[in-house]
């Protein structure tokens, strides 16, 4: 049997891939995972003979039946051509002890960029075969990296829309006006006061909100979503470990077959998550290392079974992790009940009740492939410059957190290690030359970014260059409360 999509709430809930990627978030507020994980031949031998494109098209393949090759072939040498600034996509680079999966070369400078630049492609296929003549409205909160990446890549898509939420001090300053500079009549942008969750929770509650849905429906409008949640976001980022994996055997660092471990900078547990299915299919990682900041609930959970958001929130300076409900965790906790969705659903409740939930120790021992830490912002600063003493390597904040939780294990488990490297340093140039000079520095961070110049071997890319100077396109400022007013005003719907 082909592989289906299923929710993680309602089993009977059962779609091809194409339609899990339309519709974003299953209708009964559950996540889609796959029916079954597929089948792969990895013969890492011949994957190192690969670019990046052909392993994509493998690796997609697997988990989108309803595609073609062509159609995929299609979509991927549209998505990952020049604008990527490496013709490597995402090149591996060694420094300090570990293996640096360079995912930032996109047009954003986030690792958002490698499935992004791609979902815009595989939802215009997907609403052809299934025959949908709907203008899709893409709905996204960001804690700063997904609504620029987002826009991007939905930019002038025809029949499509794109509406992006950020918390109003909840982004770098670069982030900020990147998505305020968006080019495009169908983009909108909006800051809430409020956090990143609270953006994520009245986003969820928009596609479920039957009264909006209805009103959608007739002015042919549908929904879906560009965050994490979507599968469309999830499989293309599975593609990218197995592409590391392929190069340590290529350049000889690593035997074929030989364990790796790989250290992922986790938010909303979107990237990790392709992680864990990339180890399903067989690409040999002992364990996922499951890296937070300082608002560290995904550490206590996997410590201790409980998970539990009633804490304070920290603005740190990785600020695209400062997240205290992880979506996607909610895939991996359908696995640990053995794919039950009435327990599933019930946690879930009580997560949205509560704000906490605590799995059984059956499902606990179902965590296996995980190993799970933090960093305090004291360490992130210092892993930014010892990595820049040590290996002349300057690495942004999120990779800091990720490296420095790598570095903790690396004294227990002498693997080679991958640490996922999700931003470049520009995009976040005023915590990472400060960290650097070791000192304060009262430069913004477009100020900053001059001075950063000198200790990063690589060219400012232009896209920042020009940042500071362009046009400010959107203004809106609103309440979580006026999010539906919102969304029903720019899409005109009556
Ligand atoms: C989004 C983001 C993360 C977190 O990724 P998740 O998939 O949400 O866990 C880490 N680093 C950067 C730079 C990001 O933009």
């Amino acid at each position: 049997m082909a592989l289906l999509y299923k929710s993680t709430r309602d089993p009977e809930n059962v779609v091809s891939a194409s339609q899990a990627i339309l519709q974003g978030l299953a209708i009964d507020g559950g996540l889609y995972v796959p029916t079954e994980i597929p089948k792969a031949d990895l013969d890492f031998a011949k994957l190192a003979r690969l670019s990046y494109q052909e392993i994509a098209v493998q690796i997609m393949q697997l988990f989108l039946p309803d595609f073609s090759q062509e159609e995929l072939s299609e979509c991927i040498e549209q998505a990952y051509d020049q604008k990527f600034e490496d013709k490597e996509i995402t090149p591996l680079v060694k420094a300090g002890g570990q293996y640096y999966l360079e995912l930032f070369h996109g047009s954003t400078l986030a690792f958002k960029d490698i499935a992004l630049s791609i979902l815009p492609y595989l939802m215009k296929k997907a609403a052809q075969k299934n025959h949908s003549d709907k203008e899709i409205v893409i709905l996204t909160a960001t804690s700063g990296d997904t609504g620029k990446s987002a826009m991007e890549g939905f930019a002038n898509v025809e029949n499509t829309q794109i509406i992006v939420f950020y918390p109003e001090n909840g982004v770098s300053p670069i982030q900020k006006r990147q998505m305020l500079t968006q080019k495009g009549k169908n983009t909108s942008v909006a800051a809430i006061e409020g956090n990143f969750d609270d953006a994520q929770t009245k986003v969820k509650q928009l596609f479920n909100d039957e009264n909006l849905r209805a009103k959608m429906a007739r002015n042919n409008k549908v929904f879906s979503s560009a965050n994490s949640i979507n599968i469309g976001r999830l499989v293309p980022q599975i593609v990218y470990y197995v592409y590391a994996y392929s190069r340590l055997v290529k350049s000889g660092e690593i035997k074929n077959g030989e364990e790796i471990n790989v250290s992922v900078p986790t938010g909303n547990f979107g990237n990790i998550l392709a992680g864990f299915y990339a180890k399903k299919i067989g690409v040999p990682i002992r364990h996922l290392i499951c890296a937070s900041n300082q608002n560290n609930v995904l550490t206590d959970f996997f410590q201790t079974g409980n998970y539990d958001r009633n804490r304070p929130f920290y603005v740190t300076s990785s600020p695209s992790m400062d997240i205290l409900v992880s979506s996607n965790l909610e895939r991996l906790i359908f696995y640990l009940t053995k794919e039950d969705s009435k327990q599933t659903t019930k946690l879930m409740k009580e997560l949205n009740e509560n704000g906490k939930y605590t799995i059984t120790p059956k499902m606990k021992e179902g965590l296996t492939d995980f190993l799970a830490d933090f960093a305090r912002e004291k360490e992130t600063e210092q892993t930014v410059r010892k990595m820049y003493e040590k290996s002349n390597y300057v690495i942004d904040p999120h990779t800091a957190v990720a490296t420095c939780v790598a570095e903790k294990y690396q004294e227990k488990e002498e693997l080679s290690t991958v640490v996922l490297s999700t931003a470049s340093p520009y995009k976040f140039p005023q915590s990472v030359l400060q960290a650097i000079k070791k000192q304060a520095t009262t430069k913004e961070d477009f100020a900053a970014l001059e001075e950063l110049k000198q200790y990063v071997n690589r060219p400012l890319p232009e896209s920042i260059q020009e940042l500071e100077h362009t046009k400010i396109n959107h203004k809106a400022k609103i309440s979580a409360e006026q999010m539906t007013a919102y969304v029903e005003k720019v899409l005109n719907l009556s």
